[in-house]
């Protein structure tokens, strides 16, 4: 479902180009444009849902399937290997959730932080 006046919505359809990093039926992924961390990309399943408080139990196959799909982006993104590797993910929940882009949207962070000791 398309949403016309939805900026990720049209990030999705191609209408406003985007770096993208992995497509397939139901799942975009492509690089935030104001990265907070080396390596940053969002995740979207292509039906427009406006965020994590507008998710039901019809949308848990896709929901895990970019939870799954996480891990190997952020890997091919450059992110390194756990345990000394990793990254963070966050999904941002309405406005006292920090949430500016109302199409869910799973942020993953990583790569190496220098302001992070060890
Ligand atoms: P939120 O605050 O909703 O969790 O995150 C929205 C994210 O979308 C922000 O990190 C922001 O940088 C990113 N963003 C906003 N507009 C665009 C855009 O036009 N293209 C891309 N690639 N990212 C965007
Ligand atoms: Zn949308």
């Amino acid at each position: 479902m398309h949403d016309p006046d939805c900026l990720f919505c049209k990030i999705i359809a191609g209408q406003i180009p985007s770096r993208k990093v992995y497509e397939d039926d139901e799942i975009y992924a492509f690089h935030d444009i104001n990265p907070w961390a080396p390596v940053h990309f969002l995740m979207v399943p292509k039906e427009h849902v406006h965020s994590m408080a507008g998710v039901t139990d019809a949308h848990a196959g896709v929901l895990g399937r970019m939870m799954a799909l996480a891990p190997r982006l952020a890997l091919e993104q450059g992110c390194n290997p756990y345990p000394q590797g990793g990254f963070r993910i966050v999904v941002n929940t309405g406005d006292e959730g920090g949430q500016e882009i109302h199409h869910l949207h799973i942020h993953v962070m990583g790569g190496p932080r220098p302001w992070l000791k060890g």
